[in-house]
């Protein structure tokens, strides 16, 4: 037996037992004829001593950082107590030595604040996996896991397998493909997603699917993306879209409780896409905190309520304003003595190129109700009261607007409030706000292609009295400059995405279950007749065979982790995670294949 506890086991109860303990070496203190060692396992450190009786020993095997060692010896009280280590009391008086495996020097330290930049620890990941930080990380990651299956078993949902070879039908991303040894010329793909397949099994009378499944997308690696990622992906039968709420919004309060302890017990907020768009910029809006966009140019329905507030800016002879297809605002609390030098730099951030903007106006909404601010010359006092107003303005705040084209300024005031948000301790680490965006629109215009391609994607049912809208109208794009007033661009879908903390972590719809209306899908999405049988064949049979009204989701898991684990990074929850070439690094993959296999698969490659 190499071991009869763990490095992180032993406590002052145990003095005096033998035991035996087996581990890494992290480090060796000399101290005159004594050494003291700490060992190292994946439960803890415990301190070794090796007294003056086995310094010859240590002198004739010299023990070096990562040395994996058994110890055999008997557990005594520390004198020089640690209360930073659970095991802190007590020590090992250490009896016989055995060097299981000598090591050579790590190329970083196995530490906390390691020494060692991201490329090396991910060329040696699996030395990088034994540092403490990124243990913890797996370890939320398997306590997620756990209480994900936990809940799902006990509401009576299977896991069921889904293959990864299956067919490209590339829709959203672009596919990996895997070509075929046995079929020449011929290749499968691995799936986006397994959508179809939880259909399907909702075809055959599973009623209540899940997996925590790997994911493939060919796609441009922006921030923070993995060519293989993981979904907890669920589907239900006989459900309508409240259903599926309750039921997830019941299994993220539950991962909270089992994994962070967090009782989050009122109702998870719900927002219109339309609503988030405007208010927030985005349609993942980061509801920790309030600064709502007012919209300041063009009318806005709320509640049914149609605000024309033109007449705030307009009228003024302020060109800025008056030529900008929109004009928007965020009160700032408590800033409006801010300084020359501080909007001067807020200025410049919003005219890097990322953002874009030309320029920033502000309003500083003083304490004793006056206003003081950079458009003077063209708005007075009551108009500047009035504005103000509308942008929910408290005397203390400071009114930034910004205008310029809708979907550019809007994305441009999304990231600034973000930012200020962020600067001014609004977005707390250890603060958790669910929301569900609801009632996105179906189809999305592609204008490379002057088509509508499908919002979440095409198997997502349209809401039922936006069903004849998309029946009896052809979806044909005539003028491309008004796609807008296609009767298509309005109608909206039974989707919804569950929103934490400004980052999309789930998201889902009620599907489409009826053939005709999954055909008229395929062809509004511009697929002939021919394409639609030859790519999606399978589910239109299927749907003729009894298939029940169902939906469902997918939770994106390395993320949630992440979030939960308060990181910005998906990487750091990843066991073998890729760089952001899509490369692993310690594999040295993609890498060449030899002309054998070239040519066993019947390829011949033509690199240009
Ligand atoms: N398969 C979808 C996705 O990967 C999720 C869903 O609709 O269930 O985004």
């Amino acid at each position: 037996m190499y071991r009869t506890h763990t490095c992180g086991e032993l406590r002052k109860t145990d003095i005096g037992k033998e035991v035996s303990l087996a581990g890494w070496v992290q480090t060796v203190r000399k101290f005159g004829s004594i050494t003291f060692v700490d060992l190292r396992d994946r439960y803890g450190i415990t301190q070794l001593l090796f007294g003056d009786d086995l310094s010859d020993l240590l002198a004739a095997n010299p023990l070096g950082r990562e040395f994996v060692i058994q110890v055999k010896g008997s557990v005594s009280e520390r004198s020089n107590k640690n209360a930073n280590i659970p095991t802190g009391d007590v020590e090992i008086k250490v009896g016989s030595l055995s060097i299981l495996n000598k090591a050579i020097t790590p190329p970083f330290t196995i530490q906390d604040d390691t020494d060692g930049g991201d490329d090396l620890r991910m060329k040696f990941r699996y030395l990088d996996l034994r540092r403490n930080e990124v243990k913890k990380n797996l370890e939320l990651r398997y306590a997620v896991n756990r209480a994900t299956r936990d809940y799902l078993h006990a509401n009576h949902f299977m896991d069921i397998e889904t293959p990864f070879l299956i067919k490209s039908t590339p829709e959203g991303a672009r596919d990996f493909v895997v070509p075929s040894r046995m079929n020449a010329g011929q290749f499968y793909a691995l799936p986006q997603s397994p959508q179809t397949f939880k259909q399907l099994l909702m075809v055959s009378g599973y009623d209540r699917y899940y997996q925590i499944v790997k994911c493939f997308r060919d796609e441009d690696l922006r921030a923070d993306r993995q060519p293989e990622f993981t979904q907890i992906d669920c589907e239900m039968s006989f459900v309508e879209q409240e259903d599926i709420l309750n039921m997830f919004e019941g299994l993220i309060k539950y991962i909270f409780k089992e994994v962070k302890d967090i009782e989050y017990n009122e109702k998870v907020e719900r927002m219109s896409w339309e609503d988030a768009m405007w208010q927030y910029g985005n349609d993942k809006p980061d509801i920790r905190f309030d600064m709502k966009i007012a919209n300041l140019k063009s009318a806005f329905k709320k509640d049914g309520e149609l605000l024309a507030k033109g007449e705030l800016i307009n009228g003024a002879n302020f060109p800025v304003f008056d030529n900008a297809e929109t004009v928007v605002a965020i009160a700032v609390p408590g800033c409006s003595e801010y300084t020359r030098k501080q909007v001067d730099e807020l200025t410049d951030w919003v005219k890097r190129p990322q953002i874009g903007m030309q320029g920033l106006v502000n309003i500083k909404c003083n304490a004793d109700g006056s206003f003081k601010s950079s458009v003077d010359k063209f708005y007075d006092g009551e108009k500047l009261k009035a504005i103000a107003a509308f942008s929910n303005a408290k005397p203390g705040d400071l009114i930034l607007i910004l205008a310029g084209a809708e979907e550019r300024t809007r994305k441009a005031i999304s990231e600034l409030r973000l930012e200020l948000g962020q600067r001014l301790g609004f977005r707390k680490k250890n603060e958790f706000k669910l929301l569900w965006v609801l009632d996105f629109p179906l189809f999305e215009y592609a204008e490379e292609e002057n088509r509508w391609v499908a919002r979440h994607h095409p198997f997502t049912a349209p809401k039922p009295d936006h069903i004849p809208v998309m029946i009896n109208n052809n979806p044909l794009i005539e003028n491309a400059a008004e796609y807008l007033k296609h009767p298509y661009a309005n109608i909206k879908a039974n989707a919804y995405d569950m929103v934490l903390n400004g980052n999309e972590i789930g998201g889902g719809s009620i599907r489409i279950f009826q053939r005709d209306l999954q055909e008229k899908m395929f062809a509004a999405l511009g697929m002939t007749k021919e394409e639609s049988l030859y790519k999606f064949g399978f589910l239109l049979g299927a749907f003729e065979y009894g298939a029940p009204p169902h939906g469902g989701l997918a939770f994106g898991f390395d993320r949630l982790c992440a979030i939960l684990g308060g990181s910005e990074s998906i990487r750091d929850f990843i066991a073998f995670p890729k760089n952001n070439s899509g490369r692993d690094v310690m594999l040295d993959a993609p890498s060449n294949i030899d002309d054998k296999q070239l040519k066993e698969l019947s390829i011949q490659l033509h690199i240009q």
